[in-house]
């Protein structure tokens, strides 16, 4: 069977609506248009994976328990058929803290595409800053950076730099750059 492409994603920012430590149910909202492009992903064959940085879990300022419980209501709110997100990872460090997966760290990407025979050339990393898109650049997939979320104007001066794809939101990416329609 030939390789599949994948994407990573970026949570806060890129699905869901960032509220800077976002740790509360009833503050998960999706963006507008990416359950409806998630569902066409999908059905395009392509296979999800999450890679959050929740340095908010070491700072203290909320718990696994209520990362778990927003996870658990963005899922309820895409409503993917399956096999949906495959795996979603979180990475619990602060900045200043080692940390095997933190963005931009490329560890869980390449553990990724070894495991589940994916193909980097047609793989994706999306997000909303600096540290998603190098971790896309430095596993070798491609990286889009979106406007949706707590991107700065000297952010996307860098993705420029870095010939990094800029889109509005996700959705756009997804018409724009894998070409699909739903
Ligand atoms: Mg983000």
């Amino acid at each position: 069977m030939p390789s599949s492409p994948a994407l990573f994603l970026d949570r806060d920012g890129n699905l869901i609506e960032d509220h800077h430590h976002t740790c509360r149910v009833e503050q998960i909202a999706l963006i507008p248009g990416v359950r409806s492009a998630l569902h066409a992903c999908l059905g395009a064959g392509y296979k999800l994976f999450v890679l959050t940085n929740q340095s908010g879990l070491n700072r203290g300022i909320f718990t696994w328990e209520q990362y778990e419980a927003c996870n658990a209501r963005m899922l309820e709110l895409l409503d993917l058929p399956a096999p949906g997100i495959l795996e979603i990872k979180a990475a619990p460090e602060r900045p200043d803290e080692p940390s095997l997966y933190r963005k931009p760290s490329p560890r869980f990407i390449l553990e990724m595409i070894a495991k589940h025979d994916l193909d980097p050339v047609r793989s994706w990393m999306t997000g909303d800053r600096c540290t998603d898109w190098d971790a896309g650049l430095n596993a070798g997939i491609k990286s889009c950076a979106m406007r949706s979320g707590a991107g700065r104007p000297e952010d996307f001066i860098y993705a420029e730099s870095k010939g990094i794809t800029i889109r509005k939101d996700f959705p756009e990416f997804v018409r724009m750059d894998l070409g699909l329609k739903w």
